[in-house]
């Protein structure tokens, strides 16, 4: 049997058929795979019906399709509003589902296959910019992406009154004090600076020490853990459905996420892997203490699972128990701080709970 649905339902109601007759599925797109990988004897579903595109957000550079599309029809659409695909196979009577679920590749050391484009890009992202990072907006889907390279440029002033003159800072603070009253506010300020911070796109050229840095101007507690790189994806949608599911539970903004290589430093927290630093924050809005606790423990619980490792200047509950399983070469540290240290001479109280 031969299908062509049209929407979702229609979807839903061949499989059902499917399951009350014990037949098997194949979904097909363009038919132009050169192997048997969409032939079936079953009931044979072709998405070609369900190809339109649903949003083109020129900003973001960011498309949204049904995925019967045929490339071939994606590319006048995507013309017109001056965009195109960063890379294709050789043809373009294949579908967006097909090429995708098959990984489809062309050529360019820089460019993965084509399923790299589809929307969470980290990898192409930190090749794309030597000081990639990006920070989500809790109890948000907003995301800002900064880019920081060298450039030969001179400096440019990015005056800007809002923050120059740290407006933006007293209204921020103010903005949380009323917060700790109403802590359902959070989500919306967190989703009314990031649209005051990261609207479009901007650009910023000066010198290195004043991109790399920012004005501290929050008293605020801070935990940043250091995870294989890899499980960057899994720990964020973990945190943000932790948050969904515990709506009493409330993040300050940003979560900032940062990338480090790998080293050989015994504990080092990159010891042996290239990393993800995931910095959670909470303000003090006029010194005032916000209750934290929740989210403290379910983001260190999610960083423990994933491997995680504190960063040894911020935030965390951990003690040798723990730093043992952590770092895998954490008796030899151990024998050589010892040796050089027979009396404890150089421990304090932090150090007693990481070292006994
Ligand atoms: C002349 C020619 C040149 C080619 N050049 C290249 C090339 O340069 N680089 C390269 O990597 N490949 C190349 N290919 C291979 C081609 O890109 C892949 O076979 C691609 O999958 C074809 O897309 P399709 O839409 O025809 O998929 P189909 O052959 O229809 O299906 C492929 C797979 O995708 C699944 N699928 C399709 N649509 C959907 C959907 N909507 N939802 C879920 N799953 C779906 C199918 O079930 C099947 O498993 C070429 C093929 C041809 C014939």
């Amino acid at each position: 049997m031969y299908f062509q649905p049209t929407s979702v339902e229609e979807v839903r109601e061949v499989l059902a058929l499917a399951r009350q007759q014990n037949k098997r599925v194949k979904v097909v797109g363009g038919g132009h795979s050169p192997s048997d990988i969409a032939c079936t004897d079953g009931f044979m579903i072709h998405m070609g019906k369900m190809n339109r595109v649903l949003k083109v957000d020129t900003e973001k550079k960011q498309v949204t399709v049904e995925a019967g599309i045929l490339l071939a029809d994606l590319h006048p659409q995507l013309d017109k509003h001056g965009l195109a695909l960063s890379n294709l196979g050789a043809v373009s009577d294949v579908t967006a589902g097909g090429v995708i679920g098959s990984g489809t590749h062309n050529t360019g050391i820089k460019h993965g296959i084509l399923a790299t484009q589809v929307l969470d890009n980290l990898d192409s992202h930190l090749k794309k910019s030597e000081y990639f990072r990006f920070l989500w907006f809790p109890h948000s889907e907003n995301v800002s992406v900064i880019y920081q390279d060298h450039t030969n440029k001179p400096p440019s002033s990015s005056a800007n009154w809002f923050w120059d003159y740290a407006i933006g800072f007293y209204l921020l603070e103010f903005l949380l004090w009323i917060s700790t009253f109403l802590p359902g506010l959070v989500g919306w300020i967190n989703r009314f600076f990031f649209w005051l911070l990261f609207n479009g796109k901007k650009e910023n050229c000066n010198l290195s020490h004043k991109i790399f840095t920012y004005e501290c101007r929050f008293k605020q507690h801070v935990q940043d853990w250091a995870i294989p790189r890899e499980k960057t994806k899994e720990a964020l949608l973990e945190l943000k459905a932790m948050l969904e599911a515990n709506p009493k539970v409330v993040a300050h903004y940003p979560v900032e996420v940062r990338f480090t290589r790998g080293d050989d430093i015994l504990l080092s927290p990159c010891f042996q892997r290239d990393s993800c630093y995931m910095n959670i924050i909470m303000y003090r809005p006029y010194g005032k203490d916000v209750p934290r606790l929740d989210y403290w423990l379910a983001y260190e619980t999610i960083m423990k699972k994933v491997g995680g490792r504190p960063h040894w200047a911020k935030a965390h509950n951990c003690t040798r128990k723990d730093f043992e399983k952590m770092y895998p070469a954490f008796q030899r540290f151990c024998a050589i701080r010892e040796k050089l240290d027979p009396t404890g001479m150089f421990l304090n109280a932090y150090l007693e709970k990481v070292f006994y």
